[in-house]
């Protein structure tokens, strides 16, 4: 049964059908078509509790300072650290890539774990600082890779690979948090 899962209940009238969101450790969504009666909510989510609570248990595993909502604090304690990280592992990466970037910037950014742009700027959410250093690592190669590729193609994704043959299981460890790359 799942009265181990607490959810909140959102009714939508664009819904058509079930949705569970996990926002975060302690967050489970459920959103509903407006008319739908409690009880096949209630089962839906019984149904679905094994994987619920492989997500929360999941999301537990992760450090505290992950779920901190971004704040203006946060960034200025842990900016120095995360330029620290981009530097050293770009140098790294970048003796076997060689690509021409021009500079790295750390950001506050609420979405995203990284961008790069046209003109040849790399940024990073500041939070790189407080991941795993493989999955730091995935987010770096990543945006490195774009000033070979612009795009998500196959050949961008070769390039990735290059460094980090595991590449998929990085990026399946990393969703679930919520941000993009
Ligand atoms: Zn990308």
């Amino acid at each position: 049964m799942s009265e181990e899962i607490t959810y909140t209940l959102k009714r939508s009238i664009r819904a058509r059908a079930l949705r569970i969101s996990i926002l975060n450790r302690d967050q489970v969504i459920v959103t509903a078509p407006r008319t739908m009666s409690e009880r096949v909510i209630e089962r839906f989510v019984t149904s679905k509790s094994d994987w619920i609570i492989s997500k929360l248990e999941y999301l537990k595993r992760l450090p505290d300072h992950l779920f901190l909502k971004n704040s203006k604090k946060d960034f200025q304690k842990y900016k120095a650290a995360a330029l620290g990280v981009a530097e050293r592992r770009i140098a790294f990466f970048n003796k076997i890539y060689g690509f021409d970037f021009k500079k790295i910037v750390i950001r506050d950014q609420k979405t995203r774990w990284g961008s790069c742009s046209k003109t040849g700027t790399i940024s990073f959410n500041y939070k790189i600082a407080l991941l795993p250093p493989h999955l730091a690592d995935y987010i770096i190669v990543h945006e490195l890779c774009h000033f070979g590729e612009m795009n998500h193609s196959r050949k961008f994704w070769a390039l990735v690979g290059r460094t980090l043959p595991d590449f998929k299981l990085l990026r399946r460890e990393l969703n679930g948090k919520g941000m993009r790359q």
